[in-house]
């Protein structure tokens, strides 16, 4: 099959490798229908996740039909049409009957790392990919949900609601600032409409960011290149600051935007990955009452957004910008890459 092959930071190639075979009893073998590229892919090739080794097959996002399973395999069957999870979830160790599933300590990958695909085993940008723990990481696609759209329950939009909106506890009448609308940004916007927040603000140096947020659930935007962005963000609460800040960039620069805004009592939830570390003023906040959160994905609320998704309820059809071909996805790299340029959010590859 092909597959798109890490080879070394800042190199990548679409070539010819073995086909995926099922390993264990708990596997499925999927062929790729639709896949994905995510913020987190860019970081790999920069280099900045350096468990990633040459050779690895990227991504960890997708949607594709069952081709093999293993004998132990009870809830999937070969022709089943899946969303694969980008966590993978043994669904029998401590965390994982916890559904702490970020952190499942299965020895596929490493134990205590929950992401493996593209990241500690071969991932989802090819034509075939192999699931580990097929009943507990495999989410059979409904009817009403467009296989393409599904790709989206894979990663960002569990990712915007548990670690952005649930980990903030966004309650009704809320002002909530999300900082990046990128995918996961725009996911946790989307998603926080459900709690009923009274406005959610936003946040991006790119124009055409604050623009489309406004589209999935964005009252307000602001650009943070603007010199009165912090006053502009004031001015949409009662003076005081925002409820709930979400953190969606992973930077220095962002973490502190959302500790300036966030008014006492308020919760600020980190979703960004963050490269390098950030300064905690406890100094200025530590009287200040705040709830701080971090989080990796454990994609424990993926089938309560597939049933919304089903009936309609998540108007998420608008973030796939880009469709290409599989076997383009060098060109869809480069798209994807370039966003403020493309005006690129999810790019989606079709095989
Ligand atoms: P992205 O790069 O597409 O979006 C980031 C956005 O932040 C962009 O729109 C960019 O313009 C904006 N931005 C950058 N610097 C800024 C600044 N100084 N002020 C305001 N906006 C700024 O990335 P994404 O795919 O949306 O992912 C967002 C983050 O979430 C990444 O760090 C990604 O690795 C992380 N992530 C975390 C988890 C998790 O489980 N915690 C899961 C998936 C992704
Ligand atoms: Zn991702
Ligand atoms: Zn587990």
């Amino acid at each position: 099959m092909k597959a798109l092959v890490y080879q070394g930071p800042g190199q990548k190639e679409w070539v010819e490798v073995p086909d995926p075979v099922l390993q264990k009893s708990t596997d499925a073998v999927v062929k790729i229908e639709h896949t994905t590229i995510c913020g987190t892919d860019l970081h790999i090739l920069k280099g900045d996740v350096p468990a990633v080794e040459p050779g690895r097959i990227l991504g960890h996002e997708g949607v594709g039909v069952v081709t093999a399973v293993g004998d132990a395999v009870a809830n999937i069957a070969v022709g089943d049409r899946v969303i694969i999870s980008c966590v993978s979830t043994c669904g029998t160790c401590a965390y994982c009957r916890a559904g702490v599933y970020s952190h499942c300590q299965s020895d596929e990958g490493a134990p205590g790392v929950g992401w493996i695909f593209g990241h500690l085993i071969d991932g989802t940008q090819a034509e075939y990919v192999r699931v580990p723990f097929a009943d507990t990481s495999l989410h059979k696609l409904p009817d009403g949900v467009v296989p393409e759209q599904a790709v989206l329950i894979s990663d960002i939009l569990p990712t915007g609601h548990e670690i952005g909106v649930r980990n903030g506890e966004v309650k009704p009448g809320d002002v909530v600032a999300v900082i990046g609308a990128g995918p996961v940004g725009l996911a946790a916007i989307t998603t926080s409409s459900l709690y009923g927040p009274s406005r959610v603000i936003a946040i991006d140096l790119d124009p055409n960011r604050v623009a489309q947020a406004k589209h999935f659930g964005a009252t307000d935007g602001v650009l943070s290149t603007d010199p009165d962005w912090k006053e502009q963000v004031l001015a949409l609460t009662d003076g005081l600051g925002v409820d709930v800040a979400i953190e969606a960039v992973g930077a220095p620069a962002t973490w502190g935007m959302a500790l300036d805004i966030v008014r006492a009592g308020g919760n600020v939830a980190n979703v960004g990955v963050h490269g390098v570390p950030v300064t905690f003023p406890i100094d200025r906040l530590w009287s200040e009452n705040l709830t701080i959160r971090t989080g990796l994905v454990n994609t424990n609320t993926s089938p309560m957004l597939i049933k919304l998704l089903a009936q309609g309820r998540l108007d998420v059809g608008g973030y796939i910008s880009h469709h290409f071909a599989l076997d383009r996805i060098l060109d869809a790299y480069d798209t994807f890459s370039r966003a403020a340029e493309t005006k690129a959010l999810k790019v989606v590859l079709n095989a």
